[in-house]
């Protein structure tokens, strides 16, 4: 009896969050530092907004963030070119710990 083996095409296929970030020059500081979150953008009564996605850069060389919404499904090369934007533009932007963060018990984004 000739038995095949079946050969076990089982792949670890493993699906890995990225966790790799990608990071952008600050604006400010000129330091590739800039590391850009998105996550889902809500209402102030906690909806999710549909199509739009919150973006929040932080520097982690000077400490900049900026904070703004965009619209879902933009490349974060995208988001950062509206980043630096916004910050000559003096939108949205400020140091980290100036203001008081908001408890976000969400999941910390997705990385695109
Ligand atoms: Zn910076």
């Amino acid at each position: 009896m000739g038995r095949r083996r079946r050969k076990r095409m089982r792949r670890q296929v493993r699906t890995v969050p990225q966790v790799y970030k990608r990071y952008f020059t600050c604006p400010r500081c000129g330091s590739l530092t800039l590391s850009i979150t998105l996550t889902q953008a809500k209402d102030e009564e906690g909806n999710v907004k549909a199509g739009v996605k919150r973006a929040v850069a932080v520097c982690g060389n000077c400490g900049l963030r900026c904070e703004m919404e965009v619209p879902e499904g933009l490349e974060k090369v995208d988001v950062y070119n509206l980043v630096s934007d916004a910050y000559f533009e003096g939108r949205g932007c400020g140091e980290v710990g100036g203001e008081e963060e908001e408890a976000s018990g969400e999941a910390p984004g997705e990385e695109v």
